[in-house]
């Protein structure tokens, strides 16, 4: 009698063509991102690979003039002047220990220094006691209310009971679209009008997630008021709400950032993390840039980890950040 291969116990054992149907759907799940994610990066994967190999190109080994073109050609990646001398350095230490005679050689001892200085730390688990608490702070036009949305979309999809609250009262526009998403995806999301005080809609926000036993709770806040001190005032103001009600929140503070403003991503980062204290990156639309460098300036300079990357504008073009994934994206050939 033939097996039925579902009833089987170590999925490993199975052939490929009679994998299980849900280990099927994430395999493709996460080969067809990691199309998205390498389609993603093609301008900066491109923009490296070429101009790398030309570092090399002629050359039996490298000199100075190498390392000073690399330089510059990482510091155009938007990889950030630190990062860029740093991983130089590290190539220069390679070039030490032995002979680096092709540029496919160079590009593996690149990926490799930056796959060892990426700065990685894992996502806060659900709080346990009461719902895990996600504070998501940027500047306007990065993309921060379509990754609220992704990301109660996946948390959906991991079994989470998910609340929004819309923090951005300065914006009516930003209120409505956050509750349109709520509809969209079956997620209360509480809200007051447009002005009303961002610390009443957090509180009442943290109180409704408690009382409904919710997961998760997903805070929108905003993303521009009339000056920047306003701005990084209120955010403080929002932390100070949260901490009173909710002492070990916010589990998480996660900067959105657009991934094509380059250099500017890296100030935003600066200036967020010194009144909130970013805990997380969320790098936005890197399918439109050839900057894809910027993450590891970040990454590196401020050693925050990046938690997810998003590679278009469908509700399931954000995932989490793999530094496997990613280098193997940008330097593969
Ligand atoms: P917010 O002002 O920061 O809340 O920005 P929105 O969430 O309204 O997004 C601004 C625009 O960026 C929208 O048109 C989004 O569809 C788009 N967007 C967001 N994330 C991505 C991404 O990863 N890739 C691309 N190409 N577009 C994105």
């Amino acid at each position: 009698m033939a097996e039925d291969p579902t009833k089987k116990n170590d999925i490993l054992e199975l052939a490929p063509e009679t994998r299980l149907p849900e280990e099927e759907a994430a395999e493709q799940e996460q080969s067809g991102f990691w199309k998205k994610l390498k389609r993603g990066l093609f301008m900066t994967h491109t923009e490296l690979i070429d101009k790398v190999s030309d570092a090399m190109s002629g050359k039996v080994t490298l000199d100075e003039r190498t390392f000073e073109y690399l330089e510059e050609v990482l510091i155009s990646s938007d990889l950030g002047v630190e990062t860029s001398l740093e991983l130089v350095e590290r190539v220069r230490r390679n070039a030490l220990k032995e002979q680096v005679g092709s540029a496919t050689r160079l590009r593996k001892i690149l990926a490799d220094e930056i796959a060892d200085l990426l700065y990685e730390l894992p996502r806060p688990r659900l709080a346990g006691r009461g719902p895990l608490l996600t504070l998501v702070v940027g500047v306007n036009g990065v993309g921060k209310t379509t990754s609220i949305a992704k990301l109660a979309r996946r948390a959906q999809e991991e079994g989470q009971k998910v609340m929004l609250a819309a923090g951005d009262t300065f914006r009516a526009a930003a209120i409505e679209q956050l509750a349109l998403w709520g509809e969209r995806l079956g997620v209360e999301v509480v809200r007051q009008g447009q002005g009303a005080d961002p610390g009443a809609v957090v509180y009442d926000a943290i109180h409704a997630a408690k009382a409904r036993r919710m997961d998760h709770l997903i805070i929108d806040t905003a993303g521009r008021l009339h000056t920047k001190v306003n701005l990084m005032e209120e955010l403080r103001k929002i932390k100070r709400v949260i901490q009173k009600q909710y002492p070990d929140a916010p589990h998480e503070v996660l900067l959105v950032i657009d991934a094509t403003t380059g250099q500017n991503g890296l100030q935003q980062a600066k200036q967020f993390s010194a009144s909130v204290g970013v805990t997380g990156l969320v790098l936005t639309k890197l399918d439109g840039t050839a900057k894809g460098g910027i993450i590891l300036a970040i990454n590196h300079e401020m050693n925050v980890p990046v938690r997810f990357v998003g590679v278009g504008e469908k509700l399931d073009d954000l995932q989490p950040f793999d530094k496997g994934a990613f280098v193997d994206a940008l330097f593969a050939p």
